[in-house]
């Protein structure tokens, strides 16, 4: 059997002790188990989609901004950086970066607001649950099993938040957030590298879209720092340039803080197993809490100016609406949607079929949402 874990700390998720996949399968010869994960989840149709799904701003407004897909690259190229440095398994990393967005609606969060307010009496919209909706059940492509049938890790990972309600029902994959005990490194990993990532290229992307200033930003303690020590060190760099530049060093210093903060609490608790990264109160992948106090206050900067800057705002009311609508179409007409939801939205009462919807809904991307959205109203 194909192994990935040979040489890694002892802590690190791995083939051996892995609690498997839901449906048992024969080891490959060539790639590990958390391997044949990443592969399952770059063919998958959700994965594809990403491309043209909204991360801020709506896909067609411009080509040069983030998409979820692009966003997901990033995540899961830090998230193998920390990863490799701290000598823990880098494919599951990897399988759980690119998976971790794959239940996100249309339109960002925006999108994904609107379609928990409208299954509010029906068990609510969460992105993180439906990302391993999508890998468990929605995904339909193998003979022997729905869903990707990825291993315990993989799932562990892509499901980073729950209510006590919803983890009830998870059996196992539940029980950390019932037990408050945490997921092995590799998830707390790419947990991380998702906030370093939209945080990082928020700036860029705000700044392009001209909805950050060079004056505001430089407000923000955490550019500040790189930007004089830039602007010090030349004088004459043009703008598009010297921003790129202090981006690449604030990612430098804040993933450069993860790993060897992360490196001193593992030395501090001295884990034998992945057991003992589990049974933790707390993550230990953690930053130090002077970089963790100003990439907070850059998250909260972004909040302010940009998220709800009244040019996403109007993108994104819009949207919202466009979600509402689509839902009570399909709620009224359940046939409008391609015979295999329709079909299974008339298997049961109202809240199978608000869920099926849900699925459809949730599945589209922001210029199909568009698109169906102008057929139907
Ligand atoms: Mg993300």
């Amino acid at each position: 059997m194909a192994h990935d874990s040979s040489g890694l700390a002892p802590y690190a998720a791995s083939e051996s002790a892995s609690l498997g996949r839901r449906y048992p399968e024969p080891a490959t010869r060539y790639r590990s188990e958390f391997q044949r994960d990443r592969d399952r989840i770059v063919h998958s149709t959700a994965f594809r989609r990403l491309v043209y799904k909204t991360q801020v701003f709506v896909n067609h407004e411009g080509d040069m901004y983030r998409t979820r897909l692009t966003h997901s690259l990033e995540v899961a190229q830090i998230g193998r950086t920390v990863a490799r440095a701290l000598n823990l398994n880098e494919s599951l990393t990897e399988a759980i970066c690119l998976a971790h967005d794959l239940g996100h609606t249309p339109f960002g969060h925006a999108g994904q607001d609107a379609l928990n307010a409208c299954m509010r009496d029906f068990g609510g919209f969460e992105h993180n649950l439906q990302s391993l909706r999508v890998v468990d059940e929605l995904e339909a492509k193998y003979a022997d099993f729905p869903g990707l049938n990825l291993t315990f890790e993989t799932r562990e990972g892509i499901l980073k938040h729950c209510s006590a309600k919803n983890a009830r029902q998870l059996g196992e994959l539940g029980r950390r957030f019932l037990e408050r005990r945490q997921p092995g490194l590799e998830a707390q990993i790419a947990d991380l590298a998702d906030a370093i990532a939209y945080n990082n290229h928020d700036v860029d992307d705000g700044y392009r879209a001209n909805l950050l200033t060079l004056e505001q930003l430089r407000e923000q303690a955490m550019f500040a720092r790189e930007f004089d020590a830039v602007h010090s060190r030349y004088p004459d760099l043009e703008d598009r340039r010297l921003i790129y530049e202090v981006i690449r060093r604030m990612i430098n210093r804040v993933v450069t803080d993860l790993i060897e903060n992360t490196q001193a609490a593992i030395e501090r608790v001295r884990p034998e197993s992945i057991e003992d990264i589990r049974s933790q109160a707390v993550p230990l992948v953690a930053f130090t809490e002077a970089v963790l106090a100003e990439h907070g206050e850059l998250k909260s900067f972004l909040n302010r100016n940009m998220y709800r800057h009244t040019t996403v705002k109007r993108m994104t009311d819009k949207a919202r609406e466009m979600v509402r609508a689509l839902f009570g179409l399909y709620m009224d007409h359940p046939s409008q949607m391609p015979q295999e939801f329709s079909a299974r939205a008339g298997l049961g009462g109202m809240a199978v079929k608000a869920r099926v919807i849900a699925d459809y809904i949730a599945g589209m991307t922001d210029r199909f949402a568009i698109a169906e959205y102008e057929r139907l109203r």
